[in-house]
C-alpha cells in the first residue's frame, strides 16, 4: 500500500531546523514519506506545498513563539485552497496554556517537546492510517451455490478430504449453509431453502458454482464508509447478521469487476 505522506513545515522566522529534521527522519524510520519544506515558509507556501505534494497530514513546528498566529493561518490558507481536509498537527516549543486555543482553531493535536517520535508516529497512523491499510489480509470464506448440500457434500468431504465443521440455516437469506474448513479459510456450500432466496435465483440463472468471495475485515461499518467514499457501491450499506456470528455486507459486482465480494466481520462467539 502507499506510504503515508507527511509535510513537515516551519512557518515563521526562527532559524533552527534541527528539531524538524529529527522529526522528519524519525517519521521516515516509521515508514512514512516525509517532505520537508525548509525554513521560513509562509502559511500560503505551506498550504500550496501540501497540495502539490499530495500529503495526508501537515506537521508544523515552531520554536519562535509565533504559533498562535501562524498555525491558524496555515489552516486558513488550506481553507482558501479547498484543502482543509488535510489535517494539521503542531509541535515545538508551545506553552500548554496555548494548546486549547490552537485546537479550537482547528489544529488536530499538539506535540510538545516532551513527546516521543513513537507517540507522533502512532498518532499519525491512527489519524490517517486506515486509508493506507489493506482492507483485508485473509479470505474468510468462498461461498458456493449448490442445488443440494447433501449431494454436493461427498465431493468436499470424501474427494477433497475436507472437514465438515457444521451446518446452519440463515432464514433471513433463505439458505442452508455447510461450512468446510480449508486452512484458515472456509468453503461455504449454500443451498436455497426458498424460491425467493438469492441462491435460488443465482442457480436458476447461472447454475451451480462460485457465488461470492468473503473478505475478513475488522470494523465493517468503517470499511463500508471509506469504500463508499471511494465510489464503491454496496448492495446494502448497513451490515447485517451473517452465518457463524458474523456481520456482513455485499459490494455490488458492478463495483468489483464482476465479482460478488462480501465483507465479513467476526463478532465473537466461537472463533471464526
Ligand atoms: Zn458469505
Amino acid at each position: 500500500m502507499a506510504k503515508i505522506r507527511v509535510l513537515i513545515a516551519k512557518p515563521g522566522l526562527d532559524g533552527h531546523d534541527r528539531g524538524a529534521l529529527v522529526i522528519a527522519q524519525g517519521l521516515r524510520d516509521h515508514g512514512m514519506e516525509v517532505i520537508y519544506t525548509g525554513l521560513r515558509q509562509s502559511p500560503a507556501q505551506i498550504a500550496k506545498a501540501a497540495i502539490q505534494e499530495d500529503v495526508d497530514v501537515i506537521g508544523l513546528s515552531s520554536l519562535s513563539g509565533a504559533h498562535r498566529t501562524l498555525f491558524p493561518k496555515v489552516i486558513e490558507e488550506l481553507k482558501v485552497l479547498n484543502a482543509d481536509d488535510i489535517p494539521v498537527i503542531g509541535g515545538g516549543v508551545i506553552p500548554s496554556e496555548d494548546i486549547p486555543f490552537l485546537l479550537e482553531k482547528g489544529v488536530k493535536q499538539i506535540f510538545t517537546s516532551g513527546s516521543t517520535i513513537e507517540e507522533l508516529a502512532n498518532y499519525i497512523n491512527q489519524l490517517v492510517g486506515p486509508s493506507h491499510q489493506s482492507i483485508t489480509n485473509k479470505i474468510s470464506h468462498i461461498g458456493i451455490a449448490v442445488n443440494s448440500i447433501e449431494k454436493a457434500l461427498p465431493f468436499y468431504t470424501k474427494t477433497l478430504g475436507l472437514e465438515l465443521e457444521g451446518m446452519e440455516e440463515v432464514a433471513s437469506e433463505g439458505v442452508k449453509v455447510a461450512f468446510l474448513r480449508i486452512g484458515e479459510s472456509r468453503f461455504e456450500l449454500l443451498e436455497a431453502t426458498a424460491d425467493s432466496s438469492p441462491i435460488h435465483k443465482f442457480i436458476e440463472k447461472r447454475g451451480e458454482g462460485i457465488h461470492h468471495i468473503a473478505l475478513d475485515v475488522e470494523n465493517i461499518q468503517a470499511r463500508i464508509n471509506s469504500l463508499t467514499k471511494n465510489g464503491i457501491q454496496f448492495i446494502h450499506t448497513e451490515p447485517k447478521a451473517g452465518s457463524h456470528h458474523t456481520k456482513i455486507a455485499f459490494m455490488h459486482p458492478k463495483s468489483a469487476h464482476g465479482v460478488l465480494f462480501e465483507l465479513c466481520e467476526a463478532t465473537g462467539g466461537e472463533e471464526v
